[in-house]
């Protein structure tokens, strides 16, 4: 059903916003979301167009990567430690100041291109919902763009 603005904009082929939930299982995830992603583009029935992926959150982020090698995960967990050690004299003192850094580091939204009702990634690229301070309950918003 859904609100007037809702039902105008589909029946209008419009842009349409899907909030998508996940959760994380450790402090720091590399979740591979690309899966999802195709899944509900495909439940749009937007062939082409554009997707933009935004994390609601402070200390999480997405990312577009490699998703073949599982090992990059551990290299990128590595070299975001590097540059935000969890044990450092941060101002903020919450004790997850090195997620927030992270997340800066990474960004929280993405724009991604769909074509053929698929995303038009490269061969070796996904997308990636990364945690930087879980286990918890987290949310997306996807925005489907019909051209
Ligand atoms: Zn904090």
């Amino acid at each position: 059903m859904g609100t007037e603005a809702e039902k105008t904009a589909k029946l209008l082929g419009g842009a349409r916003t899907y909030p998508m939930r996940l959760e994380t299982r450790s402090r720091t995830e590399f979740k591979d979301i690309t899966g999802l992603l195709e899944k509900l583009i495909l439940e749009s029935g937007v062939a082409n167009g554009t997707c933009l992926v935004f994390v609601p959150h402070t200390t999480a982020g997405i990312l577009i990567n490699e998703n073949d090698d599982p090992n990059l995960q551990i290299d990128f967990d590595n070299f975001l430690k590097r540059l935000a050690p969890r044990a450092q004299d941060y101002q903020h003192n919450d004790g997850n100041c090195d997620a927030h850094l992270k997340a800066a580091v990474i960004g929280a939204s993405k724009t991604l291109l769909i074509e053929n009702g698929r995303l038009a990634l490269g061969r070796w690229q996904g997308v990636f919902f990364c945690e930087f301070d879980g286990p918890r309950r987290r949310e997306l918003r996807v925005k489907v763009i019909p051209d």
